[in-house]
Protein backbone atom coordinates (compact mmCIF):
# COMPACT_ATOMS: atom_id res chain seq x y z
CA UNK A 1 0.00 0.00 0.00
CA UNK A 2 2.53 2.27 0.68
CA UNK A 3 4.61 1.59 -1.91
CA UNK A 4 1.66 2.16 -4.09
CA UNK A 5 1.34 5.42 -2.79
CA UNK A 6 4.43 6.45 -3.51
CA UNK A 7 4.38 5.17 -6.82
CA UNK A 8 1.10 6.87 -7.78
CA UNK A 9 2.79 10.22 -6.02
CA UNK A 10 5.87 9.86 -8.60
CA UNK A 11 3.98 9.06 -11.33
CA UNK A 12 1.73 12.51 -11.12
CA UNK A 13 4.89 14.74 -10.24
CA UNK A 14 6.73 12.83 -13.29
CA UNK A 15 3.43 13.79 -15.48
CA UNK A 16 3.53 17.61 -14.33
CA UNK A 17 7.37 17.72 -14.93
CA UNK A 18 7.12 16.25 -18.38
CA UNK A 19 4.16 18.81 -18.81
CA UNK A 20 6.25 21.57 -17.76
CA UNK A 21 9.02 20.29 -19.69
CA UNK A 22 6.84 19.89 -22.76
CA UNK A 23 5.43 23.55 -22.40
CA UNK A 24 7.92 25.62 -21.79
CA UNK A 25 7.59 29.59 -20.54
CA UNK A 26 4.37 30.63 -21.82
CA UNK A 27 4.24 34.46 -23.74
CA UNK A 28 2.34 35.69 -26.41
CA UNK A 29 3.86 34.95 -30.17
CA UNK A 30 4.18 39.20 -29.94
CA UNK A 31 3.72 42.21 -27.75
CA UNK A 32 2.68 45.64 -29.04
CA UNK A 33 2.80 48.30 -27.30
CA UNK A 34 0.73 51.32 -28.29
CA UNK A 35 2.00 54.69 -27.12
CA UNK A 36 -0.46 57.22 -28.17
CA UNK A 37 0.97 61.10 -27.88
CA UNK A 38 -0.79 63.53 -25.34
CA UNK A 39 -4.05 61.50 -25.07
CA UNK A 40 -5.95 62.18 -22.41
CA UNK A 41 -7.76 59.81 -20.56
CA UNK A 42 -11.36 61.64 -20.77
CA UNK A 43 -10.88 61.47 -24.58
CA UNK A 44 -11.86 57.70 -24.44
CA UNK A 45 -15.03 59.31 -23.58
CA UNK A 46 -15.42 62.22 -24.61
CA UNK A 47 -15.63 61.06 -28.79
CA UNK A 48 -17.23 57.42 -27.16
CA UNK A 49 -20.57 58.24 -29.04
CA UNK A 50 -18.66 58.70 -32.60
CA UNK A 51 -16.20 55.36 -31.85
CA UNK A 52 -16.27 52.51 -34.00
CA UNK A 53 -16.52 49.50 -33.00
CA UNK A 54 -13.64 48.31 -33.87
CA UNK A 55 -11.54 50.11 -32.05
CA UNK A 56 -11.51 51.51 -28.76
CA UNK A 57 -14.55 50.53 -28.03
CA UNK A 58 -13.75 46.94 -29.07
CA UNK A 59 -10.28 47.52 -26.13
CA UNK A 60 -12.90 48.89 -23.70
CA UNK A 61 -15.25 46.25 -24.28
CA UNK A 62 -13.08 42.79 -24.70
CA UNK A 63 -9.76 43.95 -22.70
CA UNK A 64 -8.91 45.30 -19.36
CA UNK A 65 -8.87 49.33 -19.00
CA UNK A 66 -7.32 50.86 -16.01
CA UNK A 67 -9.31 53.84 -15.38
CA UNK A 68 -7.11 55.37 -13.36
CA UNK A 69 -3.69 55.35 -14.66
CA UNK A 70 -1.44 58.22 -13.41
CA UNK A 71 1.85 59.64 -14.34
CA UNK A 72 4.43 59.64 -11.09
CA UNK A 73 6.77 62.96 -11.80
CA UNK A 74 6.96 65.82 -13.81
CA UNK A 75 7.86 67.09 -16.22
CA UNK A 76 4.94 65.31 -18.45
CA UNK A 77 6.87 65.52 -21.37
CA UNK A 78 7.10 63.04 -24.24
CA UNK A 79 10.84 61.70 -23.57
CA UNK A 80 9.77 61.17 -20.03
CA UNK A 81 6.90 59.63 -20.59
CA UNK A 82 8.20 56.74 -23.25
CA UNK A 83 10.91 56.03 -21.03
CA UNK A 84 8.73 55.64 -17.72
CA UNK A 85 6.29 53.51 -19.69
CA UNK A 86 9.18 50.95 -21.11
CA UNK A 87 10.99 51.01 -18.20
CA UNK A 88 9.08 51.18 -15.30
CA UNK A 89 11.26 54.41 -13.59
CA UNK A 90 11.50 57.91 -13.30
CA UNK A 91 13.36 60.87 -14.35
CA UNK A 92 15.36 60.69 -11.01
CA UNK A 93 16.81 57.04 -11.78
CA UNK A 94 16.07 56.89 -15.82
CA UNK A 95 18.07 60.15 -16.23
CA UNK A 96 15.46 61.08 -19.14
CA UNK A 97 14.64 64.57 -17.22
CA UNK A 98 13.23 65.91 -20.37
CA UNK A 99 12.85 66.32 -24.22
CA UNK A 100 15.81 68.36 -23.23
CA UNK A 101 18.13 69.38 -20.41
CA UNK A 102 21.17 70.92 -19.52
CA UNK A 103 24.05 68.33 -18.03
CA UNK A 104 25.69 70.03 -15.28
CA UNK A 105 28.80 68.49 -15.53
CA UNK A 106 29.31 70.24 -18.80
CA UNK A 107 26.87 72.87 -18.71
CA UNK A 108 25.74 72.15 -22.09
CA UNK A 109 22.38 71.67 -23.52
CA UNK A 110 21.27 68.16 -24.46
CA UNK A 111 18.66 66.62 -26.55
CA UNK A 112 17.09 63.16 -24.89
CA UNK A 113 18.24 61.03 -27.57
CA UNK A 114 21.44 63.07 -28.94
CA UNK A 115 24.71 60.87 -29.46
CA UNK A 116 27.43 62.38 -31.75
CA UNK A 117 29.10 58.79 -31.92
CA UNK A 118 27.04 57.23 -34.14
CA UNK A 119 25.52 58.41 -37.38
CA UNK A 120 22.65 58.54 -39.34
CA UNK A 121 21.48 55.59 -42.05
CA UNK A 122 18.54 56.09 -45.14
CA UNK A 123 18.44 60.29 -44.51
CA UNK A 124 19.43 62.37 -47.15
CA UNK A 125 19.24 65.60 -44.99
CA UNK A 126 22.83 66.46 -43.77
CA UNK A 127 21.68 68.71 -40.72
CA UNK A 128 20.13 65.73 -38.99
CA UNK A 129 21.16 64.99 -35.86
CA UNK A 130 22.48 61.36 -34.80
CA UNK A 131 20.67 59.51 -32.38
CA UNK A 132 20.66 56.13 -29.89
CA UNK A 133 19.04 55.34 -26.68
CA UNK A 134 22.83 56.22 -25.03
CA UNK A 135 21.21 58.90 -22.51
CA UNK A 136 18.85 56.40 -21.03
CA UNK A 137 20.25 55.23 -17.80
CA UNK A 138 18.54 52.31 -17.32
CA UNK A 139 17.23 48.62 -18.99
CA UNK A 140 14.05 48.35 -20.73
CA UNK A 141 11.42 45.94 -21.00
CA UNK A 142 12.39 45.49 -24.33
CA UNK A 143 15.60 44.94 -23.46
CA UNK A 144 14.77 42.71 -20.65
CA UNK A 145 12.70 40.65 -22.95
CA UNK A 146 16.04 40.51 -25.43
CA UNK A 147 17.82 39.27 -22.18
CA UNK A 148 15.72 36.64 -21.09
CA UNK A 149 15.65 34.77 -24.53
CA UNK A 150 19.29 35.08 -25.04
CA UNK A 151 18.23 37.85 -27.98
CA UNK A 152 16.14 35.27 -29.36
CA UNK A 153 13.10 37.88 -29.26
CA UNK A 154 12.91 40.62 -31.85
CA UNK A 155 12.58 44.30 -30.83
CA UNK A 156 11.27 47.21 -33.15
CA UNK A 157 10.69 50.69 -32.44
CA UNK A 158 8.21 52.72 -35.36
CA UNK A 159 7.36 56.18 -34.64
CA UNK A 160 7.13 59.57 -36.26
CA UNK A 161 9.15 61.25 -33.78
CA UNK A 162 12.24 60.21 -33.15
CA UNK A 163 12.43 59.71 -29.53
CA UNK A 164 8.95 58.26 -29.57
CA UNK A 165 10.88 55.05 -31.53
CA UNK A 166 14.40 54.84 -30.03
CA UNK A 167 13.73 55.51 -26.12
CA UNK A 168 10.79 52.28 -26.35
CA UNK A 169 12.85 50.32 -28.49
CA UNK A 170 15.30 50.27 -25.71
CA UNK A 171 19.15 48.92 -25.75
CA UNK A 172 19.35 46.04 -27.55
CA UNK A 173 16.76 46.46 -29.95
CA UNK A 174 17.33 45.33 -33.69
CA UNK A 175 16.28 48.78 -34.69
CA UNK A 176 13.84 51.68 -34.03
CA UNK A 177 12.82 53.76 -37.07
CA UNK A 178 11.52 57.67 -37.24
CA UNK A 179 10.69 59.67 -39.85
CA UNK A 180 13.04 62.08 -42.40
CA UNK A 181 11.60 65.48 -42.03
CA UNK A 182 13.01 66.89 -45.23
CA UNK A 183 11.73 63.64 -47.56
CA UNK A 184 8.71 61.87 -45.79
CA UNK A 185 10.50 58.42 -45.44
CA UNK A 186 11.57 56.86 -42.80
CA UNK A 187 15.31 56.43 -41.80
CA UNK A 188 17.40 55.14 -38.37
CA UNK A 189 21.17 54.83 -36.64
CA UNK A 190 24.07 53.35 -37.57
CA UNK A 191 23.69 52.40 -33.17
CA UNK A 192 21.40 49.61 -34.30
CA UNK A 193 22.01 46.27 -35.89
CA UNK A 194 19.40 46.67 -38.54
CA UNK A 195 19.24 50.32 -39.54
CA UNK A 196 18.13 50.24 -42.69
CA UNK A 197 16.35 46.50 -44.32
CA UNK A 198 15.15 45.90 -47.81
CA UNK A 199 12.24 46.02 -46.36
CA UNK A 200 12.20 49.41 -45.17
CA UNK A 201 13.58 50.32 -48.48
CA UNK A 202 11.29 49.29 -50.33
CA UNK A 203 8.61 50.80 -48.04
CA UNK A 204 10.40 54.35 -48.35
CA UNK A 205 10.22 53.67 -52.49
CA UNK A 206 6.68 53.78 -52.01
CA UNK A 207 6.68 57.46 -51.42
CA UNK A 208 3.58 57.01 -49.02
CA UNK A 209 4.42 60.74 -47.60
CA UNK A 210 3.92 61.87 -50.77
CA UNK A 211 0.22 59.91 -51.84
CA UNK A 212 -1.42 60.71 -48.30
CA UNK A 213 -0.49 64.74 -48.60
CA UNK A 214 -2.16 64.75 -51.94
CA UNK A 215 -5.29 63.72 -50.17
CA UNK A 216 -4.99 66.83 -48.08
CA UNK A 217 -6.87 66.51 -44.27
CA UNK A 218 -10.60 66.42 -44.53
CA UNK A 219 -13.39 65.65 -42.38
CA UNK A 220 -14.15 61.88 -42.02
CA UNK A 221 -17.74 62.84 -40.63
CA UNK A 222 -20.49 65.15 -42.40
CA UNK A 223 -19.26 69.07 -40.42
CA UNK A 224 -22.86 68.70 -38.20
CA UNK A 225 -21.36 65.74 -36.45
CA UNK A 226 -18.61 66.85 -34.72
CA UNK A 227 -20.44 68.04 -31.46
CA UNK A 228 -17.59 67.78 -28.64
CA UNK A 229 -15.61 70.54 -30.00
CA UNK A 230 -15.53 74.76 -30.48
CA UNK A 231 -16.12 76.23 -34.34
CA UNK A 232 -13.99 75.13 -36.63
CA UNK A 233 -12.96 78.65 -37.00
CA UNK A 234 -11.94 79.01 -33.15
CA UNK A 235 -9.67 82.25 -32.26
CA UNK A 236 -7.82 78.94 -29.65
CA UNK A 237 -5.96 77.50 -32.82
CA UNK A 238 -2.91 78.35 -35.02
CA UNK A 239 -2.80 77.97 -38.72
CA UNK A 240 0.09 75.19 -40.68
CA UNK A 241 2.60 77.42 -42.18
CA UNK A 242 1.40 78.90 -45.25
CA UNK A 243 -2.19 78.34 -44.92
CA UNK A 244 -4.40 81.17 -44.28
CA UNK A 245 -6.88 80.20 -41.57
CA UNK A 246 -6.69 76.63 -39.56
CA UNK A 247 -10.07 75.51 -40.88
CA UNK A 248 -11.04 72.62 -42.91
CA UNK A 249 -10.10 71.24 -45.12
CA UNK A 250 -6.34 71.64 -44.44
CA UNK A 251 -4.87 71.83 -48.16
CA UNK A 252 -1.66 70.53 -47.37
CA UNK A 253 -0.61 69.58 -50.80
CA UNK A 254 -0.32 73.34 -51.40
CA UNK A 255 2.33 73.40 -48.77
CA UNK A 256 5.87 73.20 -49.93
CA UNK A 257 9.10 72.66 -48.50
CA UNK A 258 9.88 71.82 -44.91
CA UNK A 259 6.94 73.18 -43.77
CA UNK A 260 4.42 70.25 -46.16
CA UNK A 261 6.20 67.00 -44.21
CA UNK A 262 5.83 68.92 -40.69
CA UNK A 263 2.08 69.74 -41.70
CA UNK A 264 1.82 66.14 -42.50
CA UNK A 265 3.17 65.11 -39.20
CA UNK A 266 0.41 66.58 -37.76
CA UNK A 267 -2.84 65.07 -39.69
CA UNK A 268 -3.99 61.62 -39.01
CA UNK A 269 -2.14 60.69 -42.18
CA UNK A 270 0.84 60.67 -39.70
CA UNK A 271 -0.69 58.14 -38.08
CA UNK A 272 -1.77 56.30 -41.48
CA UNK A 273 1.97 55.97 -42.38
CA UNK A 274 3.30 54.98 -39.07
CA UNK A 275 0.59 51.92 -38.71
CA UNK A 276 1.42 51.17 -42.77
CA UNK A 277 4.85 50.99 -41.49
CA UNK A 278 4.47 48.89 -38.50
CA UNK A 279 2.67 46.49 -40.74
CA UNK A 280 5.37 46.49 -43.45
CA UNK A 281 8.07 46.02 -40.26
CA UNK A 282 5.66 43.18 -39.10
CA UNK A 283 5.82 41.46 -42.36
CA UNK A 284 9.60 42.05 -43.07
CA UNK A 285 10.98 40.88 -40.10
CA UNK A 286 8.74 38.00 -39.29
CA UNK A 287 7.79 39.51 -36.26
CA UNK A 288 5.28 37.25 -34.15
CA UNK A 289 6.15 33.95 -35.81
CA UNK A 290 9.07 32.80 -34.41
CA UNK A 291 9.28 30.62 -31.46
CA UNK A 292 10.30 33.41 -29.11
CA UNK A 293 8.02 36.39 -28.22
CA UNK A 294 8.71 39.50 -29.97
CA UNK A 295 7.84 42.91 -29.37
CA UNK A 296 6.79 45.67 -31.04
CA UNK A 297 6.87 49.74 -29.86
CA UNK A 298 4.37 51.83 -31.95
CA UNK A 299 3.70 55.28 -31.23
CA UNK A 300 1.93 57.42 -32.53
CA UNK A 301 3.01 61.13 -32.80
CA UNK A 302 0.51 63.01 -34.79
CA UNK A 303 -1.93 63.58 -32.06
CA UNK A 304 0.26 65.41 -30.02
CA UNK A 305 1.48 67.77 -33.21
CA UNK A 306 -2.40 68.71 -34.06
CA UNK A 307 -2.96 68.63 -29.84
CA UNK A 308 -0.12 71.27 -29.69
CA UNK A 309 -1.72 73.39 -32.59
CA UNK A 310 -5.58 73.23 -32.64
CA UNK A 311 -5.45 72.31 -28.64
CA UNK A 312 -8.70 69.56 -26.54
CA UNK A 313 -11.33 71.67 -27.83
CA UNK A 314 -10.75 71.59 -31.93
CA UNK A 315 -12.99 69.99 -34.19
CA UNK A 316 -8.93 68.85 -35.63
CA UNK A 317 -8.62 66.69 -32.52
CA UNK A 318 -12.18 65.10 -32.59
CA UNK A 319 -11.89 64.46 -36.43
CA UNK A 320 -8.08 63.02 -35.59
CA UNK A 321 -9.27 60.82 -32.49
CA UNK A 322 -12.16 59.62 -34.54
CA UNK A 323 -9.42 58.68 -37.47
CA UNK A 324 -7.61 57.08 -35.17
CA UNK A 325 -10.01 54.58 -33.91
CA UNK A 326 -10.86 53.33 -37.36
CA UNK A 327 -7.11 53.15 -37.76
CA UNK A 328 -6.60 51.21 -34.40
CA UNK A 329 -9.54 49.10 -35.46
CA UNK A 330 -8.24 48.07 -39.00
CA UNK A 331 -4.69 47.51 -37.30
CA UNK A 332 -6.48 44.99 -34.49
CA UNK A 333 -8.12 43.07 -37.45
CA UNK A 334 -4.55 42.94 -39.21
CA UNK A 335 -3.30 41.30 -35.51
CA UNK A 336 -5.91 38.99 -35.71
CA UNK A 337 -4.77 37.73 -39.26
CA UNK A 338 -1.28 38.05 -38.69
CA UNK A 339 -0.74 36.90 -35.79
CA UNK A 340 -3.70 35.76 -34.96
CA UNK A 341 -6.35 36.25 -32.21
CA UNK A 342 -5.37 35.61 -28.45
CA UNK A 343 -1.73 35.06 -29.58
CA UNK A 344 -0.52 38.63 -29.26
CA UNK A 345 -0.39 41.14 -26.10
CA UNK A 346 -1.36 44.69 -26.71
CA UNK A 347 -1.60 47.57 -24.67
CA UNK A 348 -2.19 51.05 -25.37
CA UNK A 349 -1.09 54.16 -23.42
CA UNK A 350 0.04 58.13 -23.48
CA UNK A 351 2.86 59.42 -22.66
CA UNK A 352 0.89 62.60 -21.13
CA UNK A 353 -1.91 64.68 -21.71
CA UNK A 354 -2.80 68.23 -22.25
CA UNK A 355 -4.83 71.11 -20.82
CA UNK A 356 -7.14 72.55 -21.92
CA UNK A 357 -6.08 76.06 -23.75
CA UNK A 358 -6.02 78.96 -21.12
CA UNK A 359 -7.32 81.65 -23.38
CA UNK A 360 -10.60 79.12 -23.51
CA UNK A 361 -10.81 78.60 -20.17
CA UNK A 362 -10.21 82.54 -19.04
CA UNK A 363 -13.42 83.39 -21.45
CA UNK A 364 -15.52 80.59 -19.45
CA UNK A 365 -15.04 82.20 -16.51
CA UNK A 366 -12.43 79.55 -15.07
CA UNK A 367 -9.35 80.55 -13.69
CA UNK A 368 -6.34 80.09 -15.91
CA UNK A 369 -3.47 81.55 -17.06
CA UNK A 370 0.06 81.51 -18.73
CA UNK A 371 3.64 81.98 -17.39
CA UNK A 372 5.83 83.86 -20.23
CA UNK A 373 9.69 84.41 -20.57
CA UNK A 374 9.42 88.03 -19.32
CA UNK A 375 9.25 86.24 -15.87
CA UNK A 376 13.41 84.76 -16.47
CA UNK A 377 14.12 88.30 -17.73
CA UNK A 378 12.72 89.89 -14.43
CA UNK A 379 14.29 87.35 -12.33
CA UNK A 380 18.27 87.63 -14.20
CA UNK A 381 17.56 91.32 -13.47
CA UNK A 382 16.73 90.26 -9.82
CA UNK A 383 19.80 88.32 -9.59
CA UNK A 384 21.68 91.48 -11.38
CA UNK A 385 20.69 93.42 -8.79
CA UNK A 386 21.65 91.29 -6.21
CA UNK A 387 25.04 90.18 -6.63
CA UNK A 388 26.35 92.34 -9.53
CA UNK A 389 26.80 89.68 -12.12
CA UNK A 390 25.00 88.83 -15.51
CA UNK A 391 24.69 85.13 -16.65
CA UNK A 392 23.78 83.18 -13.74
CA UNK A 393 20.58 81.58 -14.91
CA UNK A 394 21.47 79.42 -17.56
CA UNK A 395 18.13 78.45 -18.23
CA UNK A 396 14.75 77.60 -17.96
CA UNK A 397 13.85 73.96 -18.97
CA UNK A 398 11.14 71.02 -17.50
CA UNK A 399 9.78 74.24 -15.06
CA UNK A 400 12.89 74.06 -13.50
CA UNK A 401 15.64 77.04 -13.13
CA UNK A 402 19.42 75.83 -14.26
CA UNK A 403 21.86 78.42 -12.89
CA UNK A 404 24.88 78.67 -14.46
CA UNK A 405 27.45 76.48 -12.37
CA UNK A 406 30.57 76.97 -14.09
CA UNK A 407 30.59 80.69 -14.08
CA UNK A 408 29.18 80.46 -10.33
CA UNK A 409 32.25 78.30 -9.09
CA UNK A 410 34.81 80.42 -11.00
CA UNK A 411 33.52 83.89 -9.68
CA UNK A 412 33.58 82.42 -5.93
CA UNK A 413 29.59 83.53 -5.95
CA UNK A 414 27.61 81.83 -2.67
CA UNK A 415 25.54 79.08 -4.60
CA UNK A 416 23.24 78.92 -1.91
CA UNK A 417 22.16 82.49 -1.68
CA UNK A 418 21.73 82.63 -5.02
CA UNK A 419 19.56 79.65 -4.74
CA UNK A 420 17.59 81.66 -1.71
CA UNK A 421 17.36 84.80 -3.87
CA UNK A 422 15.67 82.69 -6.83
CA UNK A 423 13.49 81.23 -4.77
CA UNK A 424 12.37 84.80 -2.86
CA UNK A 425 11.91 86.71 -5.92
CA UNK A 426 10.13 83.46 -7.86
CA UNK A 427 7.61 83.40 -4.93
CA UNK A 428 6.40 87.18 -5.21
CA UNK A 429 4.82 85.58 -9.08
CA UNK A 430 0.87 85.56 -9.23
CA UNK A 431 1.44 82.57 -11.93
CA UNK A 432 3.44 80.57 -9.53
CA UNK A 433 2.09 78.36 -7.11
CA UNK A 434 4.95 76.60 -5.47
CA UNK A 435 8.82 77.01 -5.77
CA UNK A 436 11.44 74.62 -4.28
CA UNK A 437 14.52 74.62 -3.95
CA UNK A 438 15.36 70.91 -5.85
CA UNK A 439 18.54 69.96 -3.00
CA UNK A 440 16.20 71.29 -0.19
CA UNK A 441 12.94 69.50 -1.25
CA UNK A 442 12.27 68.29 2.32
CA UNK A 443 12.30 72.16 3.36
CA UNK A 444 9.83 73.33 0.75
CA UNK A 445 5.92 72.48 1.33
CA UNK A 446 4.28 70.44 -1.06
CA UNK A 447 1.45 68.49 -0.53
CA UNK A 448 1.22 64.97 -1.97
CA UNK A 449 1.12 63.46 -4.79
CA UNK A 450 3.29 67.03 -6.17
CA UNK A 451 5.89 66.15 -3.45
CA UNK A 452 6.83 62.92 -4.72
CA UNK A 453 5.93 63.87 -8.40
CA UNK A 454 8.81 66.25 -7.82
CA UNK A 455 11.41 64.25 -6.02
CA UNK A 456 10.95 62.08 -8.77
CA UNK A 457 11.09 64.23 -11.39
CA UNK A 458 14.63 65.61 -10.29
CA UNK A 459 17.98 64.18 -11.82
CA UNK A 460 20.70 65.83 -10.17
CA UNK A 461 23.23 65.59 -13.18
CA UNK A 462 20.49 67.00 -15.64
CA UNK A 463 17.49 69.04 -13.99
CA UNK A 464 17.92 72.73 -12.58
CA UNK A 465 18.22 73.61 -9.08
CA UNK A 466 14.44 76.01 -8.30
CA UNK A 467 11.16 73.95 -9.41
CA UNK A 468 8.64 75.98 -10.45
CA UNK A 469 4.96 75.07 -10.20
CA UNK A 470 2.26 77.07 -11.47
CA UNK A 471 -0.94 77.24 -10.17
CA UNK A 472 -3.66 74.81 -11.80
CA UNK A 473 -4.77 75.35 -15.47
CA UNK A 474 -1.53 77.50 -16.30
CA UNK A 475 1.24 76.88 -18.14
CA UNK A 476 4.41 78.08 -19.75
CA UNK A 477 3.51 80.20 -23.23
CA UNK A 478 5.35 83.16 -24.75
CA UNK A 479 3.57 84.75 -27.92
CA UNK A 480 -0.34 84.07 -28.50
CA UNK A 481 -2.28 81.63 -26.86
CA UNK A 482 -3.29 79.06 -29.45
CA UNK A 483 -3.79 75.42 -29.28
CA UNK A 484 -2.58 73.95 -26.09
CA UNK A 485 0.68 72.14 -24.01
CA UNK A 486 1.33 69.76 -21.27
CA UNK A 487 4.34 69.13 -18.66
CA UNK A 488 2.45 70.01 -15.15
CA UNK A 489 1.43 67.54 -12.28
CA UNK A 490 -2.35 68.25 -12.74
CA UNK A 491 -4.87 65.54 -13.93
CA UNK A 492 -5.11 66.85 -17.05
CA UNK A 493 -1.51 65.90 -18.07
CA UNK A 494 -1.49 63.27 -16.09
CA UNK A 495 -4.22 60.82 -16.05
CA UNK A 496 -3.27 58.71 -19.27
CA UNK A 497 -5.72 55.72 -20.91
CA UNK A 498 -4.05 52.21 -19.73
CA UNK A 499 -5.83 49.56 -21.83
CA UNK A 500 -5.03 45.85 -21.66
CA UNK A 501 -5.87 43.81 -24.85
CA UNK A 502 -5.31 39.83 -26.29
CA UNK A 503 -3.48 37.40 -24.99
CA UNK A 504 -4.36 36.49 -21.20
CA UNK A 505 -5.94 39.51 -20.59
CA UNK A 506 -9.97 39.24 -19.02
CA UNK A 507 -12.59 41.50 -19.39
CA UNK A 508 -12.74 44.11 -17.51
CA UNK A 509 -12.02 47.18 -15.84
CA UNK A 510 -10.38 48.96 -12.50
CA UNK A 511 -10.95 52.39 -10.60
CA UNK A 512 -8.08 51.71 -8.36
CA UNK A 513 -5.04 54.15 -9.10
CA UNK A 514 -1.87 52.90 -10.54
CA UNK A 515 0.94 54.29 -12.10
CA UNK A 516 2.80 54.77 -15.18
CA UNK A 517 5.70 52.71 -13.92
CA UNK A 518 3.41 49.79 -13.06
CA UNK A 519 2.95 48.82 -17.22
CA UNK A 520 7.11 47.68 -17.54
CA UNK A 521 6.11 45.71 -14.25
CA UNK A 522 2.97 44.36 -15.60
CA UNK A 523 4.49 43.28 -18.67
CA UNK A 524 7.49 41.60 -16.93
CA UNK A 525 5.38 39.92 -14.95
CA UNK A 526 3.10 38.64 -17.82
CA UNK A 527 6.10 37.80 -19.76
CA UNK A 528 7.97 36.03 -16.60
CA UNK A 529 11.18 38.16 -17.65
CA UNK A 530 12.86 40.67 -14.78
CA UNK A 531 11.62 43.77 -14.29
CA UNK A 532 13.99 46.46 -16.17
CA UNK A 533 16.96 47.40 -14.08
CA UNK A 534 15.73 50.82 -12.73
CA UNK A 535 11.72 49.87 -12.39
CA UNK A 536 10.07 51.07 -9.42
CA UNK A 537 6.32 50.47 -10.24
CA UNK A 538 4.31 46.96 -9.13
CA UNK A 539 1.92 44.52 -11.39
CA UNK A 540 -1.41 45.83 -11.90
CA UNK A 541 -3.43 42.52 -9.66
CA UNK A 542 -6.16 43.40 -11.38
CA UNK A 543 -5.36 41.98 -14.99
CA UNK A 544 -3.79 38.38 -14.17
CA UNK A 545 -7.55 37.30 -14.26
CA UNK A 546 -8.76 34.70 -12.05
ZN1 LIG B 1 4.35 63.60 -25.98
Amino acid sequence: MKHLRAFIILLIMGAAYSVSAKDGVERPKLVVGLVIDQMRWDYLYRYYDLYGSTGFKRLLKDGFSCENTMINYVPTFTAPGHTCIYSGSVPSIHGIAGNNWIDNTTGKGVYCTDDNTVHMVGTTDPAAPPMSPRNLLTSTITDELRLATNMGSKVYGVAIKDRSSILPAGHMANAAYWIDDSTGSFNSSSYYSNPNPTWLQAFNNRHIADSLIKLNWELLLPATSYSQSLEDASRYERSFKGEKAPIFPHKIESLTGKSRYNAFKATPAGNTITFDLARACIEGEQLGAGKNADFLCISLSSTDYAGHQFGPNSVEIEDMYLRLDREIGDYLSYLDNTVGKGKYLLFLTADHGAAHNPQFLIDEELPAGVMNNGITAELKQYLKAKTGRDSIVKGFENYQYYIDEQFISKAGLDREQIKKYMVEFLKGKKEIAYVADLERLYEAQLPEPLKTMVVNGYNRNRSGVVQVVLNPAWYENSGPITGTTHGTWNPYDSHIPLLWFGWHVPKGASNKVCHMTDIAATLAAMLHVQQPNGCIGEPIEEIFGK
